[in-house]
């Protein structure tokens, strides 16, 4: 609990807006995206990067922890408040004001408030977009503090490689506002600080406002599903399109069947495309794309993948079975239902692991052909950025398996999926998700006491308040 001494000098700092301790108003904030629910001591709304100064000043002068929250689509536990009721949530959903756009640049100013859908709406006028594509909306503080990918990372890379400048709030007792808020693409003037406060879950720092680099909408895009020979045959695929498609090539994205399966039962409006309605094992989702309009004389989008398509048909020990080129918006609706479809099957215990492009489909066959033995019982729902060599493991488990009784069960499972991940196929136990409170345990256990230490001291020079759910150091 927070005294009611806090709350009303907050209030004060913030007004009643700013100021959330009625409990049904409190529950969105407390309540995670799949996993967790928490309970905080209030929840703290600024409105400008000022107001997020005082709070913050006021919390560390006064010992109160913080929980910076975005959007609360984070799939790691950190955004939401432990079970204490002692953490203040602090979220960024008021700071929406600056919107300030430079055509020339191609960048944008703008506050950490806004979800990715508003500011790519307001974008589309201008030909524009921020091109990090995912099926959730988050908000822009929570997807630096978490270096969001996605499915167009191949061809646009991540939030770190699109942020050209930000604006800090430190966690200390003057709450000091760091301007790190360049527009310039290449800078390069000594420690590039805006770095650490990139994909470290608010550790360092609340990002109030970014600089962001925007790209040029696509006007022609094809899709198509693609059924590879088999998994071995997934990356001889990517290299056959990459070759031939260059920077046209937008998504190279892994469905396995189950995973399709799901999104199917959990959207029946889904359009199945497949032959007999029989899904196959795995399932490329592939996309090309390109900026202009289409040229006189010049071949249609939807034509040069199936010419591509042909030419890797016709290779010497193809590597591909079957394609169906279909609209974008099906082919994607499909990608997007994946993520809910599988939540829907049962307990989800779910990995976000990133592997060496060429290991990532050894890494699931390998799984996949131990599990029965090692694990009954578990089902494995795959899904994953291919072309990026990111791959969300998630496995199921009936509600009413006895498994579930066994309370080594889940431990013993995320050891294994994590050593033959890390140990074995030098891969990453995070990908995208970045820290929170569901992979700490995992961080502490592969971090090097060297690396540790310095975060300790980093974070006791940056914001030495309690700030955030994650300990670095
Ligand atoms: C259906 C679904 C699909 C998803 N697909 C993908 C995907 O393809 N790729 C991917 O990368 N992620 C994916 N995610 C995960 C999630 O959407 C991203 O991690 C997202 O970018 C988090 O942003 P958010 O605004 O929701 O942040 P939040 O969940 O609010 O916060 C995330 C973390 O950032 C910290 N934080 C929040 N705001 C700030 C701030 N202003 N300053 C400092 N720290 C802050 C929080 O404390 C927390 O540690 C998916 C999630 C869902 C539910």
């Amino acid at each position: 609990m927070i005294e009611r001494n806090h709350i009303d000098a907050l209030t004060g700092l913030l007004g009643d807006r700013g100021v959330v301790t009625r409990p049904e108003e409190m529950e969105a904030y407390e309540t995670g995206a799949r996993y967790d629910r928490g309970s905080a001591g209030a929840v703290l709304r600024p409105a400008t990067t000022a107001e997020v100064s005082g709070a913050i000043s006021y919390c560390v002068r006064n010992g109160i922890a913080l929980v910076p929250q975005s959007g609360n689509t984070g799939l790691v536990s950190g955004s939401t408040p432990d079970g204490s009721g002692t953490e203040v949530v602090l979220s960024v959903d008021r700071l929406t004001r600056h919107f300030e756009l430079d055509l020339d640049n191609r960048s944008i100013r703008v506050d950490a408030g806004f979800r990715l859908s508003d500011l790519n709406r307001r974008l589309e006028e201008h030909d524009l977009f921020f091109p990090i594509d995912l099926g959730a909306d988050p908000r822009l503080g929570g997807m630096i503090a978490t270096n969001t990918g996605g499915s167009r990372f191949l061809k646009y890379g991540d939030v770190r490689r699109n942020t050209l400048g930000l604006k800090v709030v430190l966690a200390d007792e003057a709450g000091t506002v760091l301007d790190l808020d360049c527009d310039l693409r290449k800078n390069n003037t000594g420690v590039d600080w805006k770095q650490i406060f990139i994909g470290t879950s608010g550790a360092f720092g609340i990002v109030t406002e970014c600089v962001l680099n925007l790209e040029r909408l696509p006007k022609q895009t094809a899709t198509a599903l693609l059924v590879p020979a088999s998994g071995a045959h997934v990356l001889p695929l990517l290299n056959a399109m990459e070759e031939r498609l260059g920077a046209y090539l937008s998504a190279f994205e892994g469905m396995s069947k189950n995973a399709i399966a799901a999104a199917f039962a959990h959207v029946p409006s889904l359009k199945n495309p497949f032959q007999g309605g029989n899904i196959p094992d795995y399932v490329i989702l592939c996309e090309i794309s390109r900026t202009w309009e289409p040229r006189e004389g010049e071949q249609p989008l939807d034509a040069v993948l199936e010419t591509v398509l042909a030419e890797i048909w016709e290779l010497e020990q193809a590597p591909l079975a079957d394609a169906f080129i279909g609209p974008p918006h099906e082919t994607w609706a499909l990608r997007h239902a994946l993520s809910e479809g599988v939540k829907h099957l049962g307990k989800l215990i779910a990995f976000d692991l990133s592997f060496r492009r060429g290991d990532i489909m050894a890494y699931c066959d390998h799984m996949k052909a131990a599990m029965p033995e090692k694990f009954p019982g578990v089902t494995v729902c795959d899904f994953g950025h291919i072309g990026d060599g990111g791959v969300h493991f998630n496995l199921i488990v009936a509600k009413d398996s006895p498994l579930l009784t066994d309370p080594t069960f889940e431990q013993r499972l995320r050891e294994w999926v994590f050593t033959v991940a890390v140990d074995q196929h030098h891969g990453s136990f995070s990908a995208e998700h970045a820290i929170g409170r569901r992979n700490q345990a995992i961080y502490d256990l592969y971090t090097p006491e060297k690396l540790k230490e310095m975060a300790a001291g980093l974070k006791s020079f940056t914001s030495p308040g309690k700030l955030g759910s994650v300990r670095f150091g």
